[in-house]
């Protein structure tokens, strides 16, 4: 064990050597080979990911709520080069992990049987020290019973449960990728400039805050789901929460229209199968007082094809499902109370293990 953290420690002296500067070329070019071969492998953490994601969203909570103004919004190029940065990392690429901002680190974890990768605004012994609040992330290697399957936790916070249920889904379906946004998504006063608006930050209609990863391409979160739709085949699973006079569920692949082929369609009669009461949208939805059918939704568009998600639609829906859920479907699951595990069951369900 001491070997082990003694071993870490010096890869990590390492790594830091490697972020600093000089202006005299001869240095800087052995610290140019150094970094060719730098690694910075992911930190071992006894802890659960649950846990983590409970103390994530309780410090969210305290630091990037709605109107705290805590979220940084990246230029393109530093918001793309996060995405590969922690894309690459989650592959197992500890080379690319030293590419990670200083606030980041990469950890791995066991989640299950396995052991999980974790990319996450961290202090090296696993506690919140959030400074860009551009989110968590984690993935399991691709085996056997694992689901090609990613889990989407946009809207931390402001739907309520929803980073627990994701990461239910997540570990229970050992789905392998995980994504949760890092601030409320009316942390920030800006407009993202997508097309759309809501309610949901309080007073009249409103366009959607630049701190809404749902709804703003300039989100990392966007970026890192853009380069996992680029990069792999897996489907997508986005799970909100809502308050209107709704079903328990209501489900979309955020065309506007219902398909009866597809996860859309198979996650509903999962669902529906175990109790809850579902909607469809496309099939008597959206209607008054239940409209959340997540048709503005970025992610929803660039994976649909749509190469300007923010202002235009896609026009190949299928691949992601949009969970709409009332509060008693995104309920912790306790005792007599099923809360969010019919999703879950109903996720092992219908989406296939390798
Ligand atoms: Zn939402």
């Amino acid at each position: 064990m001491s070997f082990r953290w003694f071993f870490l420690g010096a890869l990590l002296v390492a790594c830091h050597a490697n972020q600093e500067s000089t202006h005299d070329g001869r240095k800087q070019s052995v610290l140019d080979i150094r970094d060719a071969e730098a690694t910075c492998p992911p930190i071992a953490l006894n802890a659960s990911l649950d846990d983590l994601v409970h103390a994530i969203v309780s410090n969210m909570g305290l630091k990037a709520g709605a109107g705290s103004d805590a979220y940084v919004v990246p230029s393109p190029s530093v918001r793309d080069a996060f995405a590969a940065s922690v894309v690459s990392t989650l592959s197992g690429d500890t080379h690319k992990a030293c590419g990670l901002p200083a606030s980041y680190r990469s950890f791995s974890l066991h989640d299950g049987a396995e052991d999980i990768l974790l990319v996450a605004e961290l202090d090296a012994t696993g506690h919140p020290a959030p400074q860009s609040f551009w989110g968590t992330y984690a993935s399991r290697r691709p085996a056997p019973g694992t689901r090609a399957l990613v889990v989407e936790a946009p809207h931390p916070l402001f739907d309520k449960n929803t980073p627990y249920e994701s990461r239910a889904v997540f570990s229970e379906a050992r789905a392998e990728w995980f994504l949760m946004a890092g601030a409320h998504r009316c942390a920030n006063e800006g407009s993202a400039g997508c097309d759309g608006t809501t309610t949901a930050c309080g007073g009249d209609s409103a366009p959607y805050r630049e701190s809404d990863t749902a709804h703003a391409t300039t989100s990392p979160f966007f970026a890192i789901h853009a380069e996992l739709s680029r990069s792999t085949d897996a489907p997508f699973l986005q799970l909100h929460g809502n308050a209107q006079s709704c079903p328990d569920a209501l489900i979309s692949d955020a065309s506007g229209t219902y398909s009866d082929a597809g996860v859309t369609a198979r996650l509903a009669a999962a669902i529906e199968a175990r109790g809850p009461s579902v909607g469809r949208c496309g099939l008597g939805y959206p209607k008054t007082g239940c409209s959340l059918c997540g048709t503005d939704n970025v992610e929803a568009r660039m994976t649909a094809g749509s190469s300007q998600a923010c202002t235009e639609k896609g026009t190949q829906y299928g691949r992601l499902v949009h969970l709409e859920q009332r509060p008693g479907l995104r309920q912790i699951p306790d005792g007599g109370t099923p809360g969010y595990q019919p999703v879950v069951d109903a996720v092992i369900a219908t989406f296939t293990p390798r």
